[in-house]
């Protein structure tokens, strides 16, 4: 939903910039449906396209927001008209990688804990133990976790993404899509890495033409090696993430 704020008194709107990455995600969407060259309704545009992937186009498009150039063409102080500034940009940067191993440890977390207690423990089978549920999310944290909860703390019981989210054996899919989606950016950032822009005509014919138009038509993975040339990477989002340098 892109609900922004309305000009107030005599000024022209302003977005903050998380208004800025919305728009840019919901774009991301939008063209999706838009770009489609797939004619049947249940398989164009992000129809039929896997619940994993889905979110490839629009969190691509977000890449963009964080982009020095991009800002620089697109932001404007509303009183003076200056562009942002270097030293607040670098700090917005700071701000998004701040703790994000920490972060993103958590997410591993969740996601493993979700995928292995829908493949594992069988409630068909009878009423699972407590004890089982907390025990294999104890195993989980020792495999990927940094600080420990108490052990009083059930956050299981609160989990409601995978119990009334419709994200059961599904939570994964949050990291998923940002691993796919930083590494198609990556493709960009290679394409412009000698001319100085990421406005690379050829890589976003070829972005339009492998991901966007053919929408569910076949298996996202198949769609991401025809765009990429090979199977998904995690380093472009670790570099995005101030995780490794760049
Ligand atoms: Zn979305």
């Amino acid at each position: 939903m892109c609900n922004f704020p309305g000009p107030v008194g005599g000024k022209p709107a302003t977005f903050s910039h998380d208004d800025v990455l919305t728009l840019f995600h919901e774009c991301g969407h939008g063209l999706h449906h838009l770009l489609t060259k797939v004619e049947d309704l249940a398989v164009s545009g992000i129809h039929g396209v896997e619940w994993d992937a889905v979110e490839l186009p629009s969190q691509f498009m977000e890449n963009f927001c964080w982009e020095w150039d991009v800002l620089q063409g697109m932001t404007a102080h509303v009183d003076t008209g200056e562009r942002l500034p270097r030293a607040l940009y670098d700090k917005m940067i700071a701000a998004k990688n701040y703790q994000s191993g920490m972060q993103t440890v958590r997410q591993l977390e969740f996601s493993m804990f979700d995928l292995r207690l829908h493949s594992e423990l069988d409630a068909a089978a009878g009423p699972v133990p407590v004890e089982r549920v907390m025990s294999l999310l104890d195993e989980v944290r020792r495999e990927v976790a940094v600080l420990f909860p108490p052990p009083w703390h059930r956050f299981p019981h609160s989990f409601s993404h995978i119990f009334a989210g419709g994200y059961a054996a599904g939570y994964y899919s949050y990291k998923w899509a940002e691993v796919l989606s930083a590494d198609a950016f990556e493709a960009f950032e290679e394409a412009g890495a000698g001319k100085g822009s990421l406005l690379d005509a050829q890589t976003g014919a070829r972005f339009w033409r492998e991901i966007l138009a053919v929408g569910g038509s076949r298996p996202a993975i198949e769609s991401f090696k025809a765009f990429r040339g090979r199977e998904p990477r995690v380093d472009a989002l670790l570099r995005h993430n101030g995780m490794v340098n760049a």
